[in-house]
């Protein structure tokens, strides 16, 4: 349908429906009708324009109006979204096996993500836009379909058609896995974190012993022995090194290990059975939760049993040297890290070239440049709080009296929050609220305590009776909350040393 941008919106302020703000960039034509985002009272919607018939053929569902031409206003709910799909197939979830740097954007209130694309876009990667953990979801009050319904609205309002992935984070069992599955994830990341036995590298070595021919069954005790000793692992190159392992760290890594290797094999052979014979839900493994960094012996040890049991990966999130505390700066000797990183980086290269996946990714600027040129161009990294505290960091400019009170609330709630997530925030070092003045609240999310403190009881916030005006506030806001996230992102990116352009 032709038609030029004046005459649509003269057309459109013809209708007996209030158009608060048109979304430019959604409009799309196509032979006989015109789509796009557009705000109204109510929110967001969506709009099909067009002759009277042409509109009653579109399969999309909502309110009709008429008044020489037809306007049918939809709702951004799931049943449109999977309309969407169909009709623009770039706003669904795809794998993104084949992009060597990727990078998630997680967006816990559903509001981030056109800041996350503006930042994004301007780079040769590819992001996973709907990225949520269960414990994420438990939260926020979400779900997986919710949390990919919020991204696809936003990829068409931003018209970003290089394609996006949706990532079903910390999944820990197969109900899980089939509810993100169902939801449409293109990205499965496996916690192993329930089924690992860490007590296999405290354990007295008698004790060891009686586990392993109690624990794991006689054929693959035989194929474990098999597979690692008497067996040097080489590995060239700068920080090249070799591995050896003795009988007694077959048994504490089988001991570890065994349990998670078992549910990455059923949890591969579920994905094959439901896409063929290739997987294409990428798929990652992660052991960043566990009470110690990951060895190189370790790691090793995990990919090569994956390897035997015929389980390809496309990432796998370790525990580094050093810490990823949430929503703050690496902690740690970044000579250390260095050295650390690039060796797992050599075995990745060596069995099957995944990516290292790195979780807690928010603000690790002083490493970013380390990771950027040790990644050798393959990588995945996480974030999500920090997308959150931008938020908040808004919140404080736009209504000081409600970060106020979101702040107080933050505080009471720390002990508990502080059960789900790991921090050293203390909040006896944080300022009192009272000595400072509306224009410096905005400095507490600059500072390491407050900033932990806002991040890790998100869920309590948006569970509260404050949620609404939060959401309103963001909404009302959301120009600048987009430019914010795409500022701070791109801060990510570039220190990472990525470089502009396809
Ligand atoms: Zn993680």
């Amino acid at each position: 349908m032709r038609i030029s941008k004046e005459e649509l919106f003269q057309s459109l302020r013809s209708f007996s429906i209030a158009i608060e703000k048109v979304y430019d960039q959604s409009f799309l034509e196509t032979k006989e009708l015109i789509y796009g985002l557009i705000r109204v009272e109510e929110g967001k919607k969506w709009m099909v324009l067009g002759e009277k018939e042409a509109v009653r053929r579109d399969p999309f569902i909502g309110k009709y109006y008429h008044q020489g031409l037809t306007l049918k206003v939809c709702d951004l709910n799931w049943e449109n979204t999977q309309v969407l799909m169909e009709c623009f197939p770039f706003t669904r979830p795809k794998s993104l096996k084949e992009f060597p740097i990727t990078f998630g954007a997680g967006d816990r209130l559903g509001l981030a993500t056109p800041g996350h694309i503006r930042a994004i876009r301007k780079f040769g990667i590819r992001p996973v836009l709907a990225q949520q953990s269960v414990r994420e979801n438990n939260q926020t009050g979400r779900d997986f379909k919710r949390v990919i319904q919020d991204a696809a609205w936003a990829v068409i309002q931003e018209r970003y058609e290089s394609g996006y992935g949706a990532d079903g984070d910390h999944l820990k069992s197969l109900q899980e896995v089939k509810e993100a599955l169902d939801a449409g994830v293109s990205m499965i990341t496996l916690d192993l974190s329930e089924r690992l036995s860490p007590e296999a590298f405290s354990d007295p070595k008698e004790e060891i012993e009686k586990r392993f021919i109690r624990e794991i069954e006689e054929e693959d005790r035989k194929v474990l022995l098999h597979l690692f000793l008497d067996k040097e692992f080489s590995f060239e190159g700068p920080v090249g090194f070799s591995i050896q392992y003795t009988e007694e760290e077959v048994k504490r890594n089988a001991l570890l290990f065994h349990k998670g290797i078992d549910f990455c094999e059923e949890i591969y052979e579920f994905l094959l059975k439901q896409t063929g014979r290739k997987p294409l839900i990428d798929f990652e493994i992660s052991i960043d939760e566990t009470p110690f960094p990951t060895s190189l012996a370790s790691h090793l040890f995990l990919i090569l049993n994956l390897l035997h049991r015929g389980v390809r990966i496309d990432s796998l999130a370790l525990r580094f040297v050093g810490e990823f505390q949430k929503g703050i700066d690496y902690r740690g000797e970044i000579h250390d890290f260095r050295r650390h990183f690039s060796q797992h980086r050599l075995i990745a290269k060596s069995y099957g070239d995944y990516k290292l996946s790195i979780h807690s990714g928010s603000d690790k600027f002083s490493i970013f440049p380390h990771i950027g040129e040790l990644s050798q161009g393959r990588l995945h990294l996480k974030t999500a709080g920090t997308s959150w505290l931008e938020a908040v960091r808004l919140i404080s400019f736009c209504n000081p009296p409600l970060f106020r009170e979101m702040f107080r609330m933050a505080l009471n709630r720390f002990e508990e929050a502080k059960k789900f997530y790991y921090v050293t925030a203390e909040p006896k070092r944080i300022q009192k609220l009272d000595h400072i003045p509306d224009s410096d609240l905005s400095q507490l999310l600059d500072q390491e305590d407050s900033r932990q403190l806002l991040h890790i009881t998100y869920g309590f916030l948006l569970k509260s009776n404050l949620k609404d005006r939060i959401v309103k506030c963001l909404t009302e806001q959301e120009e600048a909350y987009w430019s914010l996230l795409q500022h701070h992102i791109e801060k990510h990116l570039n220190a990472l040393g990525l470089k502009k352009g396809e």
